[in-house]
């Protein structure tokens, strides 16, 4: 912790918030404070759109390999601190350090590819219809950046945007968590060492989300906002943006169904649940949210299910052998109480877990509810927890459609080793991403993103660069 930076960095500099203030980072798994770190105000967040909108026009015009191998360094540096990087990661938002490691691996990949998607950034030329004019396209930066991530994959959620903006040539200020600055302070350490040219990226963290990127996105100066959060900031971010009509990418919230069908093959189904419901403790909008199990295997499903999930060792994430650790705060694991509760009273039968133990941390035990009704809060909420809420159905009409019911549409999970079912089940439900007899859909060479109020754009694969181009077509009269 001591070589960690806290302060803001803007320009290339690390510098305290202008008014000296501080925010404290907790650690969940003990509830002490882990350290200060600066706390930008309003001013800060000016002087770092000032340094991004200042070192937009010469790093857009950086040579396309230049970019890349910024990207690569940085890439290979962050897989070399890996154990340095996974234990920052666990004492500011809990997870198992195992998990932290994964997290570290699946943010640097996201350097990697688009350190090889920076030279591939096309263009066209072609003769129009009528033969008079040509037409040359080429693609540009959209201008400076600002970027908004959770606290859930405090590295990833940063690399996955900070990645492609960097190939395409735009700057950026990048606003994470208050819960988990650090990880992206020392993120925005490794680019400088990796070579990237001041004013590029700029970090401010704050307690005062509001009051900093309101003006910012109300400015006119910042040309494309990519946020991952929830679906309610979401919403309020689209609205400011739409003043000086903000480009914007929203990656939100989730309410996955898992569905498994009478013909699945259930260790599977078991295998799957376990990585979808607790991947990083059930806080991902990944998460599967609502299972559906078909009348006919629900008892053995649930009952293997409540084994594999009362076997996990509940712990701080620093201690070997832990697989669950705390919750992000006392409010993350107040809600997901309160969610078990309602759903406990209309009903729902405990098979594991379902009681928060006593003792200092935000933990929560991996609890499987079956007998769901399906009125429960947690039907449309997301738990972001280690909740499973288990209902029956008979039909696949039927559960497409109460699967697709539902104003979010992220991924849904489909277990069945028929090809057909599988095809068009996947086909019908309302969801941006589909794991089909898998858990774990995320990869940076895929396009990650919902549809409905899941969001609005991909990140990773191909497409995520696009987000930040944009196109110019120049028209050539043919001489
Ligand atoms: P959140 O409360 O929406 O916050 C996300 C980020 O937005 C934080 O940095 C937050 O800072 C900031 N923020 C909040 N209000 C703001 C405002 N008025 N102006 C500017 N920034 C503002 O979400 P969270 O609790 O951190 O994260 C969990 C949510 O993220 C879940 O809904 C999850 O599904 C979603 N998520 C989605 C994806 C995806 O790819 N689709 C990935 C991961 C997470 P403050 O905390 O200071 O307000």
């Amino acid at each position: 912790m001591t070589d960690t930076p806290t302060q803001l960095f803007i320009g290339g500099a690390w510098v305290d918030a202008a008014d000296g203030a501080t925010m404290a980072v907790d650690d969940p798994a003990t509830g002490e404070i882990l350290c200060q770190v600066a706390d930008a105000g309003p001013k800060d967040a000016q002087r770092a759109e000032d340094a991004a909108v200042a070192a937009q026009e010469k790093w857009a015009r950086t040579a396309p390999r230049a970019r890349s191998e910024i990207l690569r360094r940085a890439y290979e540096i962050i897989v070399e601190r890996t154990d340095e990087l996974a234990h920052l990661m666990t004492a500011e938002m809990g997870k198992p350090l195992a998990e932290a490691r994964g997290e570290v691996a699946y943010a640097a990949e996201f350097f990697r590819w688009f350190s090889e998607e920076a030279v591939r950034i096309d263009g066209g030329h072609g003769t129009l219809p009528d033969g008079r004019n040509r037409m040359l396209l080429s693609r540009r930066p959209v201008g400076p950046c600002l970027l908004i991530t959770p606290w859930n994959f405090p590295l990833a959620m940063g690399t996955r945007k900070i990645g492609p903006a960097i190939a395409a040539g735009c700057t950026m200020v990048l606003k994470p968590a208050p819960q988990t600055p650090l990880s992206s302070l020392a993120l925005a350490a490794i680019l400088k060492e990796a070579g990237l040219p001041d004013g590029v990226l700029n970090v401010v963290t704050t307690s005062r989300a509001g009051e900093v990127c309101e003006p910012l996105l109300r400015g006119g100066r910042i040309r494309k906002l990519s946020f991952t959060g929830s679906t309610g900031v979401g919403r309020l971010l689209l609205a400011q943006s739409a003043d000086a009509v903000v480009r914007t990418s929203m990656e939100l919230g989730g309410n996955a169904p898992f569905i498994v069908f009478e013909d699945a093959d259930l260790d599977k189904a078991v295998d799957g649940a376990m990585v979808a419901k607790m991947r990083n403790m059930g806080e991902a909008c990944t998460a599967a949210n609502r299972f559906f199990v078909h009348t006919s295997v629900v008892e053995e499903f649930g009952r293997r299910l409540a084994e594999r999930m009362g076997a996990l060792v509940v712990g701080p994430g620093t201690r070997d052998g832990v697989d669950v650790g705390p919750l992000i705060d006392r409010n993350g694991r107040g809600k997901v109480e309160e969610l078990v509760a309602d759903a406990v009273e209309r009903g729902a039968r405990v098979l594991v877990g379902g009681r928060t133990p006593e003792g200092p941390g935000c933990f929560y035990p991996p609890t499987v509810l079956t007998g769901v009704d399906p009125d429960s809060r947690l039907m449309d909420t997301e738990i972001f927890g280690p909740v499973a809420a288990i209902l029956t159905f008979d039909d696949e009409a039927e559960v497409v459609r109460r699967a697709n019911d539902t104003p979010w549409g992220l991924v849904g999970y489909v277990f069945t080793e028929g090809l057909d079912r599988a095809l068009r089940v996947s086909e019908r439900l309302e969801v941006g991403m589909v794991g089909l007899n898998t858990g774990l859909v995320s990869n940076p060479a895929a396009p990650f993103g919902g549809v409905k109020q899941s969001g609005l754009g991909r990140e990773g694969g191909r497409v995520g660069i696009d987000e930040f181009l944009e196109y110019q077509y120049l028209a050539v009269p043919v001489g």
